[in-house]
């Protein structure tokens, strides 16, 4: 696009405040929430955003139903739009989530989470950040293509996944394995489900995420007594100690990340023992581990084991391992790609537009330079 078609776009999408606030309040009031979180699912929120997206010029919008059968309408919503550029590859799409997280203990709210608060420039209420700021950014960007006249140079396409909250299976990954050809290798797909609050952060890259649970069991007795029975917290605060090895085992650090490092920390424990003259037959202790793509979770639930063995020699308890969460990471997007260089290009000149400190600019230009 020439400089004077960025600025025309630029200066209308400076004029969408209200439309913004519209927006996140129509989204707001259709609770998305998938059946993990006992709700109904992303139905009314989809058929809402399906009618904007033809409102505002999309004529190519595919619905792509994922079958499940525990909410009431029988599938979880997909819906992708396109909208042509002048050249027709690669195709630049912005990926969002309809499904947001539950609003938790109500009376820590200050308002009702599904009704839109606006407060000077922030909007409150429940998935107006997560994900509905990225999404409403995207069809805005749509719409200003329409109401400036402007053609993308590139087709511009939005992707409204369900399910991204619980794990993707109704959402992208349904996508992925049922419909893999309406994406290709070269495309340009940009999701906005993280970053910083002034926008300079491009995330190219995630850790892989274990949770552990130890489960260990010895034997209770009175606290005035520890030879008659086997100390199974003492046990455990063993292993948590032992497990500060991981640090050096996965020790490769990668300036990709904040923390540049694996990170593997105990995090809950569950109530033992009510009394502090009772030692403890069993114990409860959580890890929330974080790791590097370069590592495989095999290879740390591996080291994990031969310590949970030696634990047990040491202290005759038994200890049983369970793994709540495991996802292991994507491999990154290299910095240096076309999608990120893009995105940099767009942001910085944006940023210092809008007085964005010139450190935090530098910093984040010389870091995707
Ligand atoms: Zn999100």
């Amino acid at each position: 696009m020439d400089r004077n078609a960025i600025e025309k776009m630029v200066k209308t999408i400076d004029g969408y405040r209200d439309e913004v606030i519209r927006l996140q309040t129509e989204l707001c009031k259709r609770p998305a929430l998938g059946p993990d979180n006992d709700g109904d699912g992303e139905i009314e929120k989809a058929e809402f955003l399906k009618d904007y997206l033809a409102a505002i010029g999309f004529s190519d919008i595919q619905q792509y139903n994922a079958p499940d059968k525990r909410v009431p309408s029988g599938y979880r919503p997909n819906i992708v739009a396109l909208l042509p550029g002048r050249r027709k590859s690669p195709r630049v799409w912005i990926m969002t989530h309809t499904d947001v997280v539950p609003p938790g203990d109500l009376g820590k709210w200050t308002g009702d989470p599904w009704v839109v608060r606006v407060d000077g420039d922030k909007v409150i209420g429940r998935g107006t950040e997560d994900n509905q700021q990225g999404m409403v950014s995207s069809l805005l960007a749509a719409r200003a293509f329409r109401d400036t006249g402007v053609k993308p140079n590139l087709p511009y396409g939005v992707i409204l996944c369900a399910d991204e909250e619980t794990g993707n299976e109704y959402g992208v990954r349904y996508l992925l394995d049922k419909h893999k050809s309406l994406f290709s290798k070269d495309d340009l797909i940009i999701i906005p489900d993280a970053g910083d609050h002034r926008g300079t952060m491009i995330e190219v890259a995630e850790k892989s995420i274990l949770w552990m649970r130890f489960h260990t069991r010895g034997k209770q007795t009175h606290g005035s007594t520890p030879d008659k029975g086997r100390n199974a917290h003492k046990a455990a605060c063993y292993l948590a100690t032992r497990m500060e090895t991981l640090y050096g085992k996965f020790k490769k650090r990668d300036p990709l990340f904040d923390p540049p490092i694996s990170t593997f920390e105990p995090t809950k424990k569950e109530a033992n023992v009510p009394n502090v003259n009772t030692i403890p037959g069993e114990d409860v202790l959580f890890f929330d581990c974080r790791v590097l793509p370069d590592y495989k979770l095999s290879a740390v639930k591996k080291a994990v084991r031969v310590m949970v063995r030696e634990t047990e020699k040491r202290y005759g308890v038994k200890i049983a391992v369970e793994y709540p969460q495991m996802e292991t990471a994507a491999p990154p997007t290299p910095p240096d790609a076309p999608v990120a260089t893009a995105i940099a290009r767009a942001v910085f000149p944006l940023g210092r537009r809008d007085g964005l400190p010139e450190s935090a600019a530098g910093r984040a230009a010389r870091r995707w330079a």
